[in-house]
């Protein structure tokens, strides 16, 4: 059991019970959101939450409605240049905010029933666009982003095939992104999911890797193909020794187990020419390409 302590103040945030009692919740789930164990209430951070309900309130019938875009970024071959495969990034066609970045609705969607919707949807969109690359001859796969919730989901798996089989696509036409945390969180759920998915024959990737508390031991059985390192220790690689080091023991733990580095957040040639060095094996980053929508993609 656990607790969360909201605080409000009169009668500077108010002065009858009603407004009183509204604040202090705020405060509260504040407190709960942050870990805070108790939070005395903002009026600032209120009126951003406003904003944001306000912005989340339509994001089922955003899903629903179409208003979903994927853009899209290359993984690049760092050894060849070519390029491997895609990843599709989600954004929010809003007709009022405009292009809404992904870090302001899907975390929220992670927490609300809405993440099997989201999923769903951007499966489909990401199938659907394979299948037109695919029939004009490029055979591209496409890389989705899971988030922690769905892989403790056996409905995923069926979900996957059914999209497959919806698009007449092979299953290495897509990729799995799962983010570490993701992983570790309840592992004998998720590493069943994994070897499911994979036994499909799907490629999967670790995101984000470094950020969360992996288990070595996990690492081991994990039977994943790919580890993408996280973009805070790459983008920095070539001036802070310490995040050089951190890269490379990544590098070698990686290629020790068998699977293949991606590097994400490669903003430069220095960085990318010294990832190439240090034997990792892909690539993506503004310096190789910016996500962008798929009419964009070719050029
Ligand atoms: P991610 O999967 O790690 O995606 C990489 C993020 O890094 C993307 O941000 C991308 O635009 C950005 N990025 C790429 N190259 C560079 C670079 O060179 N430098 C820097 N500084 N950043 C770079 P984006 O598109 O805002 O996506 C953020 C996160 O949102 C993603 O992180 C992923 O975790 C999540 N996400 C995106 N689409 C989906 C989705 O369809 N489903 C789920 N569950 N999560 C998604
Ligand atoms: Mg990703
Ligand atoms: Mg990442």
């Amino acid at each position: 059991m656990d607790g969360s302590i909201g605080i409000t103040l009169a009668p500077a945030d108010g002065r009858d019970p009603g407004t009183l009692v509204r604040c202090a919740d705020v405060a509260m789930y504040r407190a709960k959101q942050l870990s805070l164990g108790v939070a005395v209430y903002a009026p600032d951070a209120d009126q951003n939450r406003r904003e944001r309900l306000e912005l989340l309130g339509g994001l089922r019938s955003a899903i629903a409605g179409g208003q979903l875009v994927l853009h899209y970024q290359p993984k690049v071959d760092l050894r060849t240049g070519r390029t491997t495969a895609v990843e599709a990034l989600v954004r929010w066609q809003h007709p009022a905010h405009g292009l809404v970045e992904p870090g302001r609705f899907v975390p929220f969607a992670e927490q609300s029933n809405l993440v099997k919707p989201l999923t769903r949807r951007v499966l489909m969109l990401a199938l659907d666009q394979a299948r037109s690359w695919w029939d004009a001859g490029r055979l591209l796969p496409v890389a989705v982003n899971v988030s922690a919730r769905m892989l403790h989901d056996a409905e995923l798996i069926s979900t996957v095939r059914a999209e497959l089989d919806r698009t007449g696509l092979p299953p290495r036409a897509l990729e799995l992104e799962l983010t570490e945390s993701a992983v570790m969180v309840n592992t004998r759920n998720a590493m069943s999911v994994i070897t499911r998915l994979r036994g499909e024959g799907i490629r999967i990737s670790v995101d984000d890797f470094g950020t969360g508390y992996s288990s070595l031991a996990y690492l081991r059985d994990l039977p994943v193909h790919d580890l993408k390192i996280d973009k805070s220790f790459v983008v920095n690689v070539a001036h802070r020794t310490k995040d050089f080091s951190i890269v490379r023991s990544i590098i070698d733990l990686a290629h020790n187990l068998d699977l293949r580095v991606v590097a994400e957040g490669i903003e430069s040639s220095e960085v990318c020419s010294l990832l190439r060095d240090l034997g990792c094996d892909e690539g993506q980053g503004f310096y190789l390409g910016h996500p962008v929508p798929p009419a964009d993609l070719a050029a």
